[in-house]
């Protein structure tokens, strides 16, 4: 039989994804997916929504989000199972909108210098809470300065470009720190984007396991078998939880689809059930 197939890792206009969160949920239903977390930037606000698009639609959403961090460079730890309702939570997260509200500022200021106007309330209304650089990417489109996200990036938001600016991060112990404290699973999101070496992943991995990891996102978009069942052996070898998913931002990032990825990821509804059992060891605990 033909295993259920999940997707633990997708974005929606929540944070800088296109599909709002009852669209995802109806594109996983179509799709045939058994389960998926939505698991926005800085975020956990998309959750409701997506689960009252789940009713009666045979699709199980699950309650996450991503805090992008900083190690050496940047780390993206993925929390599972949250309560929506952790104030301790909640209130490390109004911290981040705050932060990145400072920041989209300077940029803003920067590109009215250019001439280019930027109503940030209007921003905030359309795009939501969570700001990011992938938006003032979509206004530059719009402006006709760039064909695409990418190419916005490229040419203007980008690390030394004109509309870069620096963002300050939620340390990355608070990150799985605060995740465990409001009931999550702590995950260390797709450990290939970090370019680290074999020692480096190692060291950051045994240093987020001191706060409180409990698992690594093993399969993902464009990771080949090789890769994932190295990955594999490292959640074995620190006795952590194999998680996977597509990271799906809709036409934010067109190669990458919801559920098979960039065409074979396949992540099996058993990853799920071990985050399940996780969820019932710690209630136990309490
Ligand atoms: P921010 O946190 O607002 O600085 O924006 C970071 C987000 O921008 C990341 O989560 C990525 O999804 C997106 N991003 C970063 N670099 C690029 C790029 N070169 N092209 C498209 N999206 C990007
Ligand atoms: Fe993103
Ligand atoms: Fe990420
Ligand atoms: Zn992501």
């Amino acid at each position: 039989m033909q295993d259920r197939l999940i997707d633990l890792h997708t974005h929606t206009t929540t944070s800088d994804g296109s599909f709002t969160p009852a669209e995802l949920v109806a594109l996983a239903s179509k799709l045939g997916l058994s389960a998926v977390a939505i698991t926005d930037h800085d975020t956990i606000s998309g959750y409701p929504e997506a689960c009252k698009a789940a009713e009666n639609t045979g699709v199980e959403v699950i309650p996450g989000l991503e805090i992008s961090t900083r190690y050496h460079s940047a780390v993206h730890i993925l929390g599972y199972y949250v309560n929506i309702n952790n104030q301790a939570l909640l209130s490390e997260l109004s911290w981040i909108v705050w932060e990145r509200d400072q920041r989209n500022e300077r940029i803003r200021a920067l590109m009215r210098e250019d001439g280019l106007p930027v109503d940030y309330s209007g921003m905030k209304t359309r795009f939501g809470d969570v700001v990011g650089r992938p938006h003032f990417a979509r206004l530059l489109v719009e402006y006709g300065l760039a064909v695409d996200v990418r190419d916005a990036f490229r040419r203007y938001l980008e690390r030394g470009q004109r509309y870069f600016q620096a963002r300050t991060f939620l340390s990355i112990e608070r990150s799985v720190e605060i995740i465990a404290l409001s009931g999550g699973i702590p995950v260390l999101a797709h450990p290939f984007q970090y370019r680290l070496d074999e020692p480096e992943l190692r060291e950051l991995i045994e240093y987020c396991m001191q706060h409180g990891l409990r698992g690594i996102e093993c399969l993902y978009s464009g990771y080949t078998e090789e890769q994932s069942l190295y990955l594999k052996h490292l959640a074995s070898e620190y006795g952590l939880l194999v998680t996977g998913g597509s990271d799906f931002h809709g036409s934010a990032k067109p190669h990458i689809q919801l559920g098979c990825g960039t065409g074979d990821l396949a992540v099996p509804y058993a990853l799920l059930e071990g985050l399940k059992e996780e969820q019932n060891k710690k209630s136990l605990k309490k």
